[in-house]
């Protein structure tokens, strides 16, 4: 399976509009991030997760030519803001796109697009088929994904577990249960927003923390913020097996 980060930042992206600070203004195409969001590549199998703001621009610039299915982690908009867009590949595929989330994001969604979900439909709208789960394991096509139960202050989100690959965003605490879904793992990619703490993000510190306690191979910081230090300068304080994911990073596992 190949991982593809298309977007590593946090809910306004880096750089920030207007923003001059050192990581905004940084020349590093390591610190430019849209927002967040992986791709899930097997032989038959796209799976995307989350379709914030910049889904457009992430489907071009990495030419995904088709998708399966969607995962979404929670309902904010840096996580789904982009969904009208599928409507390229309803076009294409010549079939409905396969959403799956909790009951609860499905409900932001009706009242973010109503049209989408409205009985009669307007031509040309995205054609989308919702399947509501819950914490068990389920599979598409081939591909098993195993949903991981997180909190972003008091929301519930959920992360996902693909084969060697885990992926938690937008939260700040887990429990030792969930956790042990993700112990050993290969490859663990985890929100760490900025080094000072935050009401429902992990910082540098505690993501340091959680990835000591799962001991993956390899560990990849996500939706980042611009209040980060440049990449350059910070990775070299980082433990060997942690790095900050980038934009376009591809991984085979
Ligand atoms: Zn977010
Ligand atoms: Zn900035
Ligand atoms: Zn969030």
């Amino acid at each position: 399976m190949k991982i593809t980060f298309l977007g590593t930042g946090t809910s306004q992206g880096v750089p920030v509009i207007a923003c001059t600070c050192p990581t905004c203004l940084s020349e590093d195409p390591k610190d430019k991030r849209l927002r967040s969001s992986v791709l899930l590549e097997d032989d038959k199998t796209n799976i995307l997760i989350d379709t914030g703001p910049d889904f457009r621009q992430q489907m071009l610039r990495t030419r995904v030519d088709h998708l399966d299915a969607i995962l979404y982690t929670h309902e904010h908009r840096d996580h789904v803001a982009g969904l009208d867009d599928v409507r390229a590949y309803n076009y294409i595929q010549k079939k409905p796109m396969e959403l799956y989330g909790e009951e609860r994001v499905l409900r932001a969604l009706h009242h973010s697009f109503p049209y989408i979900f409205a009985e009669r439909k307007y031509p040309g709208i995205p054609q989308v088929n919702y399947h509501k789960i819950g914490l068990d394991p389920f599979k598409i096509n081939s591909t098993v994904i195993i949903p991981i139960r997180a909190l972003h202050y008091r929301l519930p989100v959920l992360g996902y577990r693909v084969g060697d690959f885990a992926y938690l965003t937008d939260t700040n605490s887990i429990s030792p249960e969930e956790l042990n879904k993700i112990r050993g793992v290969g490859h663990f990619a985890i929100c760490a927003l900025r080094k000072k703490e935050h009401i429902s993000h992990y910082n540098l510190e505690q993501a340091l923390a959680v990835i000591r306690e799962v001991g993956p191979g390899q560990a990849y910081l996500t939706h980042v913020s611009h209040m980060m230090e440049p990449t350059a300068i910070l990775e070299p304080e980082l433990p060997e097996n942690v790095r900050f994911a980038f934009d376009m990073q591809s991984i085979e596992i």
